[in-house]
């Protein structure tokens, strides 16, 4: 075959495989050092309409961004997977020449844009998105179907951003802060969801029906999802943080899960009423509070959260994932890492949250028993913050969640239940909107509480891999023994859980990595680090 080709056919081979091996090497993953041309506007708002054609496994859509100019652009640029094709694109009106470079669309500017300019910008596009193989693991849609055969329909995105199925400046720094509309088109029998608060229906005459959802507060672009199904609405009612609301709560299941829906969902009320209660009313009245059941295990889309394999309870008997999910609509959707680098605050602070509605609900040794099986998942084999920018792939790690949960229960010991809780919600921004964050932030906020520099505690626990370690010594005196205990790394000051004589721990403080205590000779002296602090002894010497 390549001999028949020649020479001139080798070369056009050849370019041809390099420009194959260049559209692959686009970077799909979300974040990372964001590009200059994107770092040169705001998005102020996304309009998109997407039609799902589940036979042919396509898509088509538009979308409309308005964006503003935060510096001089003669370029606009967008991410968007190559396997769309783009059909036009428009600058407020008119049509604008545009280019495909590596996972990012780049339209030239007619006329160049100043800083402080809003501009509209149009994009028609449509293809076969990228399938997930394993979803939520790997991103992309889902084209799945029910056991009576009728298209079951998602899409996740964390990991890739939303750029695998519509037009998106794929960085989590960026959010569209006059929120965004959602029109989804779907085939007939099916209802389809989105994001946002629903205000219209409409059938349209070749029996596909349109409906058109409208997300108020700003939203990250891997949140946004669309859904579709012979989905049937189960509700309860959530009653607000004081007790004065009358909120629909909706849940979308298929027919044939009903029943299990049923006792799924009654547990809704209590879980947001627990959350709100800790971290200030649910964020997202305007829009919804609302799930559904998605062909994959779970996501935690801005007031749509999604449930697949969590519709029966955990062997604790526990729904985890609708748990672990609905603290995302605080901690991940309304406050969000501005960088992945940060990822660890959007599932530590899910998965400790997990423990403080088992602590509410269960008691205090439940939530000690769920901390001690989180502890038996860390690797702690990196630092869990980088301190660079980051792609969502670089710096997704399963130590985010159980170390990021642990993190935050040594924080708890540390600074006791009353400021703790006051970081909590000052950080969750109760009562205010959406807000980006960073660990930096954090660390700040933690500091004024507390009236003290912590910065050896976030040294240790975000920055190095891991654990400190404590070394008890123990000395004989006339009458009494001197117990001794000093932290590695030196500088690191935790307050030790000490049980004498079997008694309840208490705390022993730490100042300058180091403390001793006196107790009549022989007594037993143990650290109690179980349920509360993220430590272990050091090796004997
Ligand atoms: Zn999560």
């Amino acid at each position: 075959m390549l001999g028949a080709l020649g020479l001139v056919g080798l070369v056009a081979y050849g370019l041809h495989v390099g420009r194959r091996l260049w559209q692959r090497a686009q970077i799909l993953d979300s974040g990372g050092p964001l590009s200059a041309l994107e770092a040169g506007y705001d998005v102020r708002r996304y309009e998109l309409a997407v039609a799902l054609h589940p036979s042919r496994r396509t898509i088509d859509g538009r979308l409309v961004a308005t964006v503003l100019a935060t510096a001089p652009l003669e370029r606009f640029e967008i991410d968007l997977d190559r396997r769309l094709d783009v059909k036009s694109v428009a600058v407020d009106a008119n049509a604008a020449p545009f280019e495909r470079l590596r996972g990012k669309l780049e339209v030239a500017l007619g006329r160049p844009w100043s800083a402080g300019e809003r501009h509209r910008v149009t994009i028609v596009y449509a293809g076969r998105p990228k399938i997930s193989t394993d979803p939520p693991w790997i991103d992309g849609f889902v084209w799945s179907k029910t056991s009576s055969g009728a298209p079951w329909i998602g899409v996740t995105c964390e990991i890739d951003g939303a750029d695998d199925w519509w037009p998106a400046k794929d960085h989590p720094s960026d959010e569209p802060d006059e929120g965004m509309a959602i029109e989804l088109t779907v085939p007939s029998g099916l209802v389809g969801l989105a994001n946002g608060r629903e205000t219209s229906v409409r059938r349209n005459a070749d029996g596909t029906a349109t409906s058109r959802w409208e997300i108020a507060e700003p939203i990250n672009n891997y949140l946004v999802t669309v859904a579709a199904g012979p989905y049937v609405e189960l509700d309860e009612t959530y009653h607000g943080v004081d007790g004065t609301l009358d909120v629909p709560m909706r849940f979308w299941v298929l027919p044939e899960h009903r029943g299990l829906g049923r006792r799924l969902w009654r547990q809704a009320p209590r879980i947001v009423e627990t959350f709100a209660g800790l971290f200030g009313e649910f964020p997202f009245l305007a829009d919804k509070i609302g799930a559904v059941e998605a062909p994959f295990d779970g996501m935690e889309h801005q007031s749509l959260v999604a449930l697949g394999d969590g519709l029966l309870p955990a062997p604790s008997g526990r729904y985890e994932t609708l748990v672990h999910e609905l603290a995302h609509e605080w901690w991940g959707n309304k406050i969000t890492a501005r960088d992945w680098d940060d990822f660890w605050i959007q599932e530590g602070f899910a998965t400790y949250a997990e423990v403080l509605y088992v602590e509410r609900t269960e008691g205090a040794e439940a939530a000690r028993d769920q901390l001690e099986e989180l502890r038996t998942d860390i690797r702690d084999e990196r630092p869990l913050v980088a301190g660079r920018p980051r792609t969502a792939a670089a710096a997704y790690d399963g130590d985010i969640y159980g170390k990021g949960a642990w993190v935050l229960a040594t924080l708890r010991w540390q600074l006791g239940d009353e400021p703790f809780f006051r970081v909590l919600r000052e950080f969750s921004g109760a009562p205010a909107a959406c807000r980006l964050v960073d660990s930096a932030e954090l660390e700040r906020l933690v500091a004024r509480v507390a009236g003290r520099d912590l910065s050896w505690f976030w040294r240790q626990y975000l920055r190095r891999a891991g654990l400190p370690r404590y070394r008890e010594t123990r000395q004989a005196d006339r009458e009494n023994d001197r117990v001794c205990f000093r932290w590695t790394p030196a500088e690191f000051e935790l307050a030790l859980p000490v049980a004498i004589d079997g008694a309840a721990p208490r705390r022993l403080e730490m100042p300058v990595g180091g403390a001793c205590l006196a107790v009549p000779r022989g007594t037993r002296v143990d650290v109690a680090p179980a349920g509360r602090i993220l430590a272990e002894p050091a090796p004997e010497r």
